[in-house]
């Protein structure tokens, strides 16, 4: 059966010119029907370059959204629609509003994991691996960072610029267990710690490199060691393992995301075989997310 519905996959994806994209941490099952594997910003850029007619996004909302805003012209549509992102649920439009009555005079950075009203009130977007970057790009000695706060720690640590955090959070890296860590390391005492920075603060310390998905693959890319431990969603495993097949790599702890894990093969086939419209962009937010989004891909990497 499996079979049967990949080849069905393969057949609509052809006759209706779509492309498939899936972020590195869904299911391997997914991963491998995807024309294109990697991180939220990788795929939306893939998305408007591609220009296809069809965008099947494997993922969770604000990154099919972002996709959408990069390529307006294209359907858009999210694979398994009730996959949410915690981290973006957690800061609205309005918080970040208060927020700048607050601090009058700061700008604003909002890391991508975000929804559109937050995107649509902020001076830019940034991923993890620009964050540094976009914050010491902003028009401000003071800088409202959200919606991720061990991010926005990490970030206040390596920048002049006074930042102030919305204390939100990923649920799945937040709820990581340093004790799970600290036991891999006694395991495999040889390998190099890679941690993303939506982990606790306390990850990031014991952590070789802190970087985003599409860093950790640069890194090991580049690296002579052999043996790893990850500390981000454990789809991020199966990625790394199918690129680098002669490397080995151990999960730093229980990192599972329940939303990214939702997306099944038949729920593919079903986004191919409606007439689903796909996102919708309200148009009053269009623009101003646009701006925040372009200005995110124009600054650093
Ligand atoms: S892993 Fe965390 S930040 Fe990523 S989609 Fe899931 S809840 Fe959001």
């Amino acid at each position: 059966m499996p079979n049967k519905i990949r080849e069905e996959i393969k057949r609509l994806k052809d006759e209706r010119g779509a492309i498939i994209l899936a972020h590195s941490y869904q299911p391997g099952v997914i991963q491998d029907v995807a024309d294109f594997v990697g991180d939220s910003l990788e795929l939306s850029r893939i998305a408007a370059k591609e220009a296809a007619e069809l965008v099947v996004f494997c993922g969770v909302k604000f990154m099919a959204e972002t996709a959408k805003l990069l390529s307006p012209e294209s359907i858009v549509v999210l694979a398994a629609p009730r996959a949410d992102c915690s981290l973006a649920a957690c800061m609205s439009g309005e918080d970040l509003r208060k927020m700048k009555k607050k601090y009058p005079g700061a700008s604003s950075v909002m890391y991508v994991n975000s929804t559109l009203d937050l995107k649509a009130e902020t001076w830019s977007c940034c991923t993890s691996a620009n964050s540094v970057e976009v914050v010491n790009a902003a028009p401000s000695n003071e800088v409202i960072f959200g919606p991720d706060r061990n991010l926005g720690t990490w970030v206040a640590e390596q920048t002049d610029k006074k930042l102030h955090i919305w204390p939100g959070g990923c649920h799945a890296h937040s709820g990581a267990d340093i004790r799970d860590l600290r036991d891999k390391k006694a395991e495999w005492p040889d390998a190099e710690i890679l941690v993303h920075p939506e982990s606790p603060s306390v990850f990031l310390w014991e952590a070789d490199e802190v970087l985003g998905t599409g860093g950790m693959i640069r890194h090991i890319r580049n690296s002579q060691g052999k043996r790893f431990i990850i500390g981000t969603e454990e789809g991020m495993l199966y990625r790394l393992q199918t690129l680098f097949p002669e490397k080995e790599f151990v999960a730093a702890g229980i990192i599972i995301c329940d939303d990214m894990q939702m997306t099944t093969l038949e729920d593919i086939l079903k986004a191919l075989e409606s007439d689903d419209p796909g996102i919708q962009i309200p148009v009053e937010l269009a623009e101003r997310a646009s701006e925040a989004v372009r200005r995110m891909t124009e600054i650093g990497k």
